[in-house]
């Protein structure tokens, strides 16, 4: 018997320290599902067509597109895919505010993050370095013209039983991962890795969130299903699902814990947050992602009532 899925590996250029993403094609019983749909590159498309072609389908055969979340290496194609083949596309309504965030203000996002990073008292130059590294990615921030809400627990039918949508946030505010209960595994999107930690930031666009407090909730979440494989969007498949997550949970606690112990000492910025607790990090665009972590750690630990911080002019500074 055929199996159900098709894991697709489409290339990601040079857009990414990640090398490629692994969508998933599902069958249906007259046509196939994708669980994400990759950059919007004309290769990662190419690549994508050419599969469908050798599996036996055409593109036009894809009836649901489904987004794990908003980042682009998931829901870049969508938008393509969407306007050729009018393809429906789901995705949660937290990554649907993102994307719909990004639509409106793609143009003015790099001066967004800036006046965003000022009031942490990010110096000006590090500021501009960011900006220009971010630059690139103005053009790419185009989600779907239509998104339809994806809800907890919604069910998708496959030639093989049902997916059911399993809300994991923290990874984004609005991530969703399927169970395919027959087979016991999770299409996890970014949920989880194999060898990486996913990561877990509070950026200027999801600045109303507690991502990381999201993540242990869906680390605890995902731990208690009957599941035996995380089938992820990068990297290898994880067979020990339940160890892989202690071992993510035990690594966050002990990090909640280091960063506590620094605020203990005396009064932090964000940036010295970032440079004791994280490592210092020279190439604008990981320090963007790192200043970003340091800030979901900073909200978590406040929202604890571990800490407090208090507004200098030179930006804030926290305190345990
Ligand atoms: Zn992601």
């Amino acid at each position: 018997m055929v199996q159900m899925w098709t894991p697709v590996k489409l290339p990601l250029g040079n857009q990414s320290y990640l090398q490629d993403i692994t969508v998933y094609l599902l069958r249906t019983e007259t046509g196939v599902m994708l669980i994400d749909s990759g950059l919007n590159l004309p290769s990662s498309y190419e690549t994508l067509t050419n599969l469908l072609v050798q599996e036996g389908y055409l593109p036009e055969q894809i009836e649901t597109l489904l987004l794990t979340h908003y980042h682009l290496d998931h829901s870049g194609l969508a938008l393509p895919l969407q306007e050729k083949f009018s393809i429906p596309v789901h995705i949660h309504k937290n990554d649907r505010e993102v994307l719909e965030f990004f639509k409106k203000h793609a143009g003015s996002y790099t001066d967004y993050v800036e006046k965003f990073f000022n009031t942490f008292g990010i110096p000006e130059q590090t500021l501009m370095r960011i900006k220009r590294e971010l630059e690139p990615f103005k053009k790419l921030l185009v989600g779907p013209s239509e998104m339809q809400v994806l809800e907890e627990g919604q069910k998708f039918e496959t030639v093989s039983g049902n997916i059911e949508a399993v809300f994991t946030p923290g990874h984004t505010p609005g991530h969703v991962s399927f169970m395919y209960t027959k087979d016991r595994i999770l299409f996890g999107g970014d949920f989880l890795l194999a060898k990486e930690l996913p990561h877990v930031g509070l950026f200027p666009h999801t600045q109303q969130y507690n991502p990381l407090k999201d993540y242990i909730n869906s680390l605890q979440k995902v731990r208690d299903l009957q599941i035996d494989v995380i089938l992820p969007s990068h990297g290898a498949v994880i067979r020990e699902p339940q160890r892989r997550i202690a071992d993510v949970y035990g690594f966050i606690q002990n990090k909640i814990a280091d960063i506590y112990r620094l605020l203990k000492k005396g009064p932090l910025t964000v940036m010295q947050i970032c440079d004791r607790g994280f490592g210092p990090e020279r190439d604008a665009l990981s320090y963007f992602f790192l200043l970003t972590l340091s800030l979901a750690y900073i909200r978590y630990l406040k929202e604890e009532k571990m800490i407090t911080s208090r507004r200098k002019k030179t930006g804030i500074l926290f305190m345990a």
